[in-house]
């Protein structure tokens, strides 16, 4: 006889973990499926190359249509969450404003919103990041920043004990010290203490949904496997997430599925110093941006570096002129650019049935980048800097939309109760739900959308918090 579970979640990640953690806590059978494999602070990949190749799909070379972005994310168990640098940050009103004008949606401000980020963050070590924490690359930024009288602010990072003289970019391929606050460090172990069973390395293709149950068709490392659960939670992240419901032919009831794709595009603009920086010692990321009128402008600049292998591929050309720029990896300081997107893209998948992303960008974000741009290089000039590549690349890392949430169903996927439309037992809180691009570091409140989306899923099954706290299971579900 098959096994009907309570939940099936596909997605170890921001989303899936803090929705998996709520409904652990109210007693429910979940089953969490992950495509990527498990790893430990004791067994990630010890050097960049290999990082890429086993945490991220496609080995973190997943383009846009016309090649010109390069999109990275997780693939692991844990999500974007183990090769991000956590950096979490709330909403401020301006983002949460346009969400509520865009998508109808009362509950899009800080005060009704302010509930879940606490919940979320009493799960996490937060540290802001101090003076002490600096190394030359931060040092430069303020240094010119407060010549030009630009505000700036402390970056608030979740780790729990970095410990002293540790190169925290390692954590890009995963937190070797188990203190960046991973889903691994923080919601999935609590969850797994409740009864959560993760089944890593399966990759969910389709689903079906039926009027009492929904079926999920997937491979475990290669063989295939079929499940059910009484409601299902897509967490698979914008392009997992929209990639999922494509594959199981939902366009046809869904007309928005796929659009209003987002991705903060970025671009890293070197500076190179005849002095030694190593901006890949210590803290890489300490300080950022707190700029009104960046803000107003529709794009922030992040103090930031990367590993041998990213500024290689982020430095066009070859030859002798590309081994000259490399070998002066360790003078080089660094800035990027991450626009506030303002023309959405589309996801679909072509007529090889790959997923096809289409990204191009607009005059106008392409206006935001150049004013980001020519700034950030007008501050290397002033810093003394010999040399300043700004690299063509463009990186989305924060991948948002695709299912957006509203309440007119031609122009959203899922509803305000985080149910698909039209599809009661199919919910989605995670990246792919996002109505624009807020030009803020999203994973915050992607956990704290969950933490409420698993509240809401909960009371649809009938449980209550009170119920919760008296009641261990909730197997009539
Ligand atoms: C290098 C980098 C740095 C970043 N830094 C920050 C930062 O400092 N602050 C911040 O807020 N954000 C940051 N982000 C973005 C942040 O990590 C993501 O926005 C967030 O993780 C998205 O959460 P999610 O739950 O939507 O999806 P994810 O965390 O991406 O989780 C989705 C999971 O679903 C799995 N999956 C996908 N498809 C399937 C399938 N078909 N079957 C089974 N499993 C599937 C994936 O393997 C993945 O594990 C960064 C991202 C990157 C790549």
């Amino acid at each position: 006889m098959k096994h009907i579970h309570d939940f099936i979640i596909v997605g170890s990640g921001a989303s899936g973990s803090v929705i998996a953690h709520e409904l652990m806590l109210a007693g429910a059978d979940v089953l969490m499926l992950e495509a990527g494999k498990r790893f430990s602070a004791g067994t990630f990949p010890d050097n960049e190359l290999d990082a890429n190749a086993q945490l991220m799909w496609n080995g973190g070379m997943d383009a846009s249509k016309d090649a010109s972005t390069l999109f990275i994310r997780g693939k692991v168990v844990g999500g974007g969450t183990i090769i991000n640098q956590c950096l979490l940050d709330r909403f401020d009103d301006i983002a949460w404003d346009s969400w509520r004008s865009q998508s109808g949606i009362d509950f899009f401000n800080s005060q009704a919103m302010s509930s879940h980020y606490d919940s979320v963050e009493s799960h996490l070590a937060l540290h802001y990041m101090e003076k002490q924490d600096w190394n030359t690359n931060a040092e430069l930024y303020v240094k010119v920043f407060e010549q030009k009288g630009y505000q700036w602010a402390p970056l608030r990072r979740g780790q729990s004990d970095c410990g002293k003289g540790n190169d925290c970019m390692t954590c890009l391929g995963g937190c070797p010290r188990g203190s960046k606050q991973s889903m691994l460090e923080t919601f999935l172990p609590k969850a797994e203490k409740l009864g959560l069973r993760i089944q890593s390395e399966t990759t969910v293709r389709e689903i079906i949904h039926g009027p009492s149950f929904v079926t999920v068709y997937g491979y475990q490392q290669g063989r295939p496997v079929t499940l059910h659960a009484r409601k299902v939670v897509l967490a698979s992240g914008a392009l997992g997430t929209t990639e999922l419901l494509l594959r199981s032919q939902l366009h046809d009831i869904l007309p928005a599925l796929g659009r209003g794709f987002h991705c903060h595009p970025q671009w890293m603009t070197v500076g190179m110093f005849n002095a030694t920086i190593d901006s890949h010692k210590g803290a890489f990321q300490a300080v950022k941006s707190d700029e009104p009128r960046f803000r107003a402008a529709g794009f922030k600049l992040e103090n930031v570096f990367a590993g041998p292998i990213a500024i290689g591929l982020l430095k066009p050309g070859y030859g002798f002129e590309h081994q000259r720029f490399m070998k002066q990896y360790r003078n080089m300081a660094c800035i990027e650019v991450a626009v506030r997107d303002q023309a959405p893209g589309t996801i679909r998948l072509n007529n090889r049935d790959r997923l096809e992303i289409d990204k191009p960008l607009s005059d106008i974000d392409r206006q935001k980048a150049n004013n980001g741009n020519q700034l950030v290089a007008d501050m290397f000039r002033d810093l003394g800097a010999n040399e300043v590549m700004t690299s063509p690349l463009q990186i989305g890392l924060h991948l948002m939309g695709g299912c957006s949430i509203g309440q007119d169903e031609r122009q959203s996927v899922v509803n305000e109760r985080f149910q698909v439309h039209g599809l009661r037992n199919l919910y989605i809180a995670d990246s792919s739900i996002f109505p624009n691009a807020p030009g803020i570091n999203p994973s915050l409140t992607i956990m704290a959308i969950s933490h409420k989306a698993a509240q809401n899923m909960l009371g649809d099954c009938g449980v209550t918090s009170a119920f919760k706290k008296q009641v261990p299971g909730v197997a009539n579900v």
